[in-house]
């Protein structure tokens, strides 16, 4: 509260806009700090090589549901949100601090499944947990992941360097963990109505892997060093692909053109959009949590992927004048809004 006595709602500013309210009168005052606020993950330059840092918080409520969300899972999502932040800009993750507050609701056993999760995660993403913080809380449990990554200099990719022309990919199918999250919470409605009947999962087991278990694309930044590729921007789908495509368009200072033929989306994912009475499209563009790479590439790349199962290629950025259009299987073009996920 200022000295006037107003009293500014949080939810005016968005989420974006709260972050550089709070913090653009930050000066940057260390030579060695090259990438700070404004990236999937912060760049710092120690000789040869770069560390980049990412973190995130988890609060019970917001981002997970106890009720149908393992302990388990949710450790292993936790660390995978994080190192998919360190792979956007490149980089490959090393280390995690994994800090946690939790009410007297949890019991040793409880905490024990979420660090048997992490402990999965660690494994499979190679990093080592190297410290964090423990407290207690009046209510739930919230989570904070720090992950710490390396790269060299030259190797770290940006949001800011798409320009007009270079093509537009993902790096697999997009709108199934949203649509999971759907089929989760409607189950989750039918229970508290009628308890004791069983939750109807069938034909759904992939939809609701891609929400409780999903991975961080370690093997598609591990192709990028075999095919000796740079992509020109990229970043990850946490919140959506259209918002994630404004950041880089944002930064970068470009259009982008998206053909919505070219938007990979799993078959269950249509089936179970079109049973939500949702556009499969729609699901693609404002569902979050996907965390597969969106990435830009210079068109004389293209012969290093074009055979490449896993990147599709899904339009290409043009001029800022142009805006950032989706052009539809029925040959319209619509502008695409920023609507990804939004936290508040
Ligand atoms: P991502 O979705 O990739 O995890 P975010 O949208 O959370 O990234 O954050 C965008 C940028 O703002 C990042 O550089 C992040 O470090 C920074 N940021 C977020 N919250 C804060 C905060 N409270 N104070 C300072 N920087 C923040
Ligand atoms: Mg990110």
């Amino acid at each position: 509260m200022d000295q006037n006595n107003t009293r500014t709602d949080v939810n005016s500013l968005g989420e974006f806009g709260l972050i550089d309210h709070l913090t653009n009168f930050f000066e940057i005052k260390q030579p060695s700090t090259i990438k700070g606020i404004g990236d999937d993950a912060a760049v710092l330059e120690y000789g040869a090589m770069c560390t980049v840092v990412s973190t995130d918080l988890l609060v019970e409520g917001i981002h997970f549901d106890l009720a149908y969300v393992p302990l388990r899972h949710l450790g292993y999502k936790s660390v995978v949100v994080n190192v998919s932040d360190i792979y956007a800009m490149n980089a490959i993750p090393k280390q995690i601090t994994v800090s946690i507050a939790i009410s007297n609701r949890y019991s040793v056993e409880s905490l024990e499944e979420l660090y048997a999760g992490i402990h999965a995660a660690c494994a499979e993403y190679n990093v080592d947990l190297i410290g964090g913080d423990t407290t207690s809380c009046p209510k739930g449990m919230t989570i904070s992941i720090t992950a710490i990554g390396q790269a060299e200099k030259n190797q770290i990719v940006y949001r800011n360097g798409a320009k007009p022309g270079d093509l537009i990919c993902i790096s697999g199918d997009l709108g199934a963990a949203y649509l999971g999250l759907q089929i989760l919470e409607r189950e989750k409605r039918i229970w508290a109505e009628h308890p004791g009947v069983q939750p109807d999962l069938e034909g759904q087991k992939y939809i609701i892997g891609r929400q409780l278990k999903p991975e961080a694309r370690k093997d598609v930044i591990e192709t990028f060093r075999r095919i000796q590729l740079q992509p020109t921007s990229m970043i990850d789908i946490s919140d959506g692909l259209a918002s994630e495509l404004f950041h880089i368009c944002k930064q970068s200072n470009v259009g982008a053109l998206l053909e919505e033929d070219g938007v990979p989306i799993h078959p269950e994912a249509q089936m179970m959009a079109l049973q939500f009475k949702l556009d499969p499209i729609t699901c693609a563009l404002s569902g979050g949590e996907d965390y597969e790479l969106l990435f830009t590439i210079d068109p004389s790349d293209i012969e290093k992927i074009k055979y490449l199962p896993e990147i599709y290629i899904a339009g290409e950025i043009i001029e800022k004048e142009n805006g950032i259009k989706l052009h539809t299987k029925g040959g319209n073009l619509h502008d695409i809004k920023a609507q990804g996920w939004q936290h508040f």
